[in-house]
């Protein structure tokens, strides 16, 4: 999306790049060979939907090859277009070295609007993308493994997966050319979830650090923090969720394509879902003041803007009047580069998007590293796990000549399931990179923010990994 005045999203996502290596020592020409996209294919296939054709446009971004397999989700959006593809895959590419993800960076789009097709007709036209992408090894489980993104999510997946393994039945690890499946599919707990657990678990973190709580003008913990979350989708939702549910902060307005609603006494997450997949918007929830204007409410007071739905909602137009003094990024790209450096001198804090929705990417490379090893996480141990739990609660209650409570005794004789084991890895990849990005920060007086920081952080590491390959 651009606005007038406004670069577009490739742009901002280069001179964010840019800004990051002009405090950075490379080699001459390095910076250029890591921020150009190495290649980008579009395609124009047909489909019979009943007795009419139909042309769709879809893209396929390849950043960076200095991993295999690339990675990064696949869109389905009626404004999607290939500059948007181009930096999406960009900050793959980042997002993956800064968490430590060993991929490379993908990403991909079809220009169309899910809603105006049927279930028939969306399962025919994605199987027939995946065959385009598939023919051309866009799709594949050593090479580029896509993922959900926004209009996608475990459905789509699915079918990818399905058209993949019948075109190539004789590949062993045909199940890894995609994640975010259903679990019965050779999906993974947790996947689902994953990037608004993310989104928390990066929240928590920068909460441990009172300093940078400060400079946020903020204090305390998440508990009663005043949240709007634009975008009640796959992220927005679990990240809302998991905040109000878990960690005690409050909803207060919630902005989705038809306009916001707001309670200062905090909305329920699950009750606001269940409206929107009742009345297809948020409109008419009970209990809730409600605007159409449904983007002014990004200016509205509160301690923190998670803005979940889209790029460029953040602008040179609007920015100046963003009262949230911290903004977490779970959607990617949604502050423009224009409206970062007006952020930055207003004194917002930004949690970026290349860090704070890693989870999504995380979770997919568990669910990679599952379909490769054809083997759950946990299958081995949990009961092993379980045993020592038993032998040590006993031991307790030898030794000390009392009896273990059984909450305590309960924690301590279960073994780690899947999902338990997804989200340790997801908090630990979580709260690893957030240190990493702030030690940076703090460390280099030219790194101006943790966006630069978490720039500096990924292509320092891209880099090294070039210049030890020897390209
Ligand atoms: P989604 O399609 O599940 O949800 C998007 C939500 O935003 C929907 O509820 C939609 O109605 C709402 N929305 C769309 N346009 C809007 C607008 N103009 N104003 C208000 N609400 C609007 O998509 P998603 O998967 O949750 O992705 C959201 C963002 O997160 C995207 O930027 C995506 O690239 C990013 N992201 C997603 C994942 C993932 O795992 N799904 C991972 C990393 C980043």
């Amino acid at each position: 999306m651009k606005e007038p005045n406004e670069i577009t999203f490739r742009e901002s996502v280069d001179r964010m790049f840019d800004r990051a290596t002009a405090t950075m020592d490379l080699p001459l020409g390095l910076a250029e060979q890591i921020r150009s996209c190495n290649s980008v294919y579009q395609v124009q296939f047909g489909v019979k939907l009943g007795d009419r054709y139909e042309v769709f446009t879809g893209w396929r971004a390849v950043h960076s090859e200095h991993i295999l397999p690339v990675k990064g989700g696949i869109r389905y959006a009626d404004f999607a277009n290939q500059d948007e593809v181009e930096a999406l895959a960009a900050l793959m590419s980042y997002k993956c070295a800064i968490v430590m993800i060993p991929f490379g960076g993908s990403k991909g789009a079809l220009k169309i609007d899910p809603r105006q097709y049927s279930e028939k007709d969306l399962e025919k036209i994605t199987r027939r993308f995946a065959q385009e992408l598939a023919k051309r090894d866009l799709i594949h489980p050593s090479l580029n493994v896509p993922a959900p993104d926004m209009g996608t999510g475990e459905r789509e997946m699915g079918w990818i997966s399905d058209t993949y393994q019948s075109l190539f039945p004789e590949q062993a690890n045909g199940m890894g050319c995609v994640t975010g499946k259903p679990v019965h599919l050779g999906g993974i707990d947790g996947r689902v979830e994953a990037t608004g657990r993310g989104v928390q678990y990066g929240l928590r973190e920068y909460f441990r650090h009172p300093e940078d709580i400060a400079r946020a003008r903020l204090d305390g913990s998440l508990e009663g923090k005043r949240i709007v979350v634009q975008g009640l989708g796959n992220v927005g939702y679990h990240a809302a969720k998991f905040l109000s549910e878990e960690d005690g902060a409050k909803i207060t307005s919630i902005i989705e394509r038809d306009g916001a609603i707001s309670s200062a006494d905090g909305l329920d997450v699950e009750a606001v879902k269940a409206h929107i997949a009742a009345n297809h918007g948020v409109k008419g929830f009970p209990g809730a003041d409600y605007t159409e204007d449904g983007p002014a409410m990004l200016e509205a007071e509160c301690d923190i803007l998670i803005p979940a739905a889209m790029e460029g909602v953040i602008t040179r137009q609007n920015a100046a009047k963003i009262q949230a003094p911290l903004i977490a990024e779970a959607a990617n790209g949604p502050v423009t580069y224009a409206a970062d450096e007006i952020l930055r001198e207003k004194g917002t804090v930004i949690i970026p998007d290349a860090y704070l929705n890693a989870g999504g990417v995380t979770v997919s490379y568990f669910e990679w590293v599952k379909n490769l090893a054809r083997i759950r996480f946990g299958y081995l141990e949990r009961r092993n796990e379980e045993r020592r739990g038993q032998m040590l609660v006993e031991a307790l209650e030898k030794m000390l000549n009392t009896t273990v409570p059984q909450e305590i005794r309960d924690q301590l004789t279960t073994g780690s399931d899947e999902l338990a084991l997804v989200r340790s890895g997801l908090d630990d990849t979580m709260r690893n990179a957030y240190n990493n990005i702030r030690d940076i920060f703090n460390a280099r007086e030219k790194v101006v923010d943790l966006r630069t920081a978490a720039f500096v952080c990924g292509i320092e590491r891209i880099a090294k990994r070039y210049e030890s390959m020897g390209i």
